[in-house]
């Protein structure tokens, strides 16, 4: 296993409690922050649930978020999802946090993990199998044979590379974005919308709230040139409200930002290797699946696995039965994503907006559809109809 993020470790562990030998590589040192916001949905806090790995979540401290307030326009949105299997608050765990819970939860599972460990190499058989992975372990080289490489290694997957994983759909990139936690500042989940512009917020760990902000990537140019001045007038233009309690105050930390943010599909897997998170499937992070998302790959490729690991053809219709489920679970979220990533507001999504804002059952069903539980369909009721 490459990589032991939020697709590695839990992958890894959900393999190890199903009782298989895994070896999880990465090349990263733990506990260590990576490049990325970190709001997981209620759908993903029911997957920690599952694992039995929400309660330590919990006791970082990490605020539970049962509010939202969605603004656009001259709409306002307030109140909550109705959740999924008990959970109805989503958390905004610092990434240095939830990574390291779930590295632990792997590692308890009797997973062998290795930091500062390099994969740059696939081993094959002589049919082409892979068979392996081969790198640097603190600079030393190292080898190891394995009956499955997958690779959880990131959006820039070196185990894609190795194997010539082919994009099976990709579309063009559309935001940046920005992100700087403030203390002090209180916040609910928020989001904010106007035309080329969106602004997020939500509490952390450590009494802290995080806020971001997305650009069009055509601005991506001209906003790294004073991403600092183009994140301020971007919350300014477009969350006034939160600017209020922002303005004046100075990040905790440095402020963050990324214009690659890739929308594609990747051949899920092939004989002997299989890619889950953002190796195989990535998104623009405007709408925060990423994390879930990987959590429910985890699942499904351990479940289809099941006790066949050790017979290759069974193996290989596994690895392909999940790619198809991967594929099947999430083109309507990366739809979604697409299109709130445009940041356009049609006069025809306001105008459902206006009329879900007067039903507070359909407002609750919004903000299901903000976090990733039922489909577009359960919104169109009679009653939004009759409203609209
Ligand atoms: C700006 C931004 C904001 C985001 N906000 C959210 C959000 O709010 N909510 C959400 O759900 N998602 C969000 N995401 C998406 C989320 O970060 C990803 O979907 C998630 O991190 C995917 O996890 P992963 O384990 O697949 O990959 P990663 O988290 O990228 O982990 C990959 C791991 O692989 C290791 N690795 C890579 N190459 C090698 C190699 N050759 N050898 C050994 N190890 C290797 C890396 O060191 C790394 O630890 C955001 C992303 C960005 C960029």
């Amino acid at each position: 296993m490459v990589g032991a993020r939020c697709a590695g470790s839990p992958t890894a562990m959900l393999l190890a409690r199903a009782g298989y030998r895994v070896l999880l590589l990465d090349r990263a040192e733990f506990p260590s922050d990576t490049l990325s916001t970190h709001l997981i949905h209620q759908p993903g806090v029911a997957a920690l649930a599952r694992w039995g790995l929400l309660d330590r979540l919990r006791a970082t401290g990490c605020p539970p978020i049962d509010h939202a307030v969605y603004e656009v326009a001259d709409i306002r949105l307030e109140g909550c999802s109705r959740g999924v299997e008990g959970q109805r608050a989503a958390y905004a765990p610092r990434r240095y946090v939830l990574d390291t819970i779930l590295l632990e939860g792997a590692i308890a599972a009797g997973v062998t993990f290795r930091s500062r460990c390099s994969v740059n190499r696939l081993l094959r058989d002589e049919t082409g199998r892979v068979v392996g992975v081969a790198g640097t372990h603190e600079g030393q080289p190292f080898a190891e044979r394995a009956r499955l490489v997958i690779g959880a290694d990131g959006m820039r997957s070196a185990v894609a590379r190795l194997v010539g994983a082919p994009y099976t759909r990709r579309e063009p990139s559309l935001t940046c974005a920005y992100y700087a936690y403030y203390a002090d500042v209180p916040a609910v989940f928020e989001c904010y919308e106007k035309p080329e512009g969106w602004v997020g917020a939500e509490p952390t760990n450590d009494g802290a709230t995080l806020v971001q902000a997305y650009f069009p990537l055509t601005a991506f140019s001209t906003v790294r040139t004073n991403a600092h001045h183009f994140f301020d007038e971007q919350i300014r233009t477009t969350a006034p409200s939160l600017h209020e309690r922002i303005r004046g105050r100075q990040p905790l930390e440095r402020l963050r930002g990324t214009g690659d943010q890739q929308n594609f599909f990747r051949q899920a897997s092939g004989p002997g290797w299989v890619l889950v998170g953002d190796a195989g499937h990535h998104k623009d992070s405007i709408t925060a699946r990423g994390i879930t998302d990987a959590f429910h790959q985890a699942e499904s490729l351990v479940r289809l696995v099941g006790d066949g690991l050790a017979d290759p053809d069974r193996l290989d219709a596994a690895l392909e039965a999940f790619g198809g489920e991967r594929d099947a679970s999430l083109t309507g979220g990366f739809e979604a994503t697409l299109s709130v990533a445009r940041l356009q507001t049609h006069e025809q999504r306001l105008a459902l907006l206006r009329a879900v804002r007067r039903d507070p059952e359909l407002t609750t069903t919004y903000f299901d559809l903000v976090a990733g539980i039922g489909s577009a369909a359960s919104l169109y009721t009679p009653r939004l109809l009759a409203l609209m």
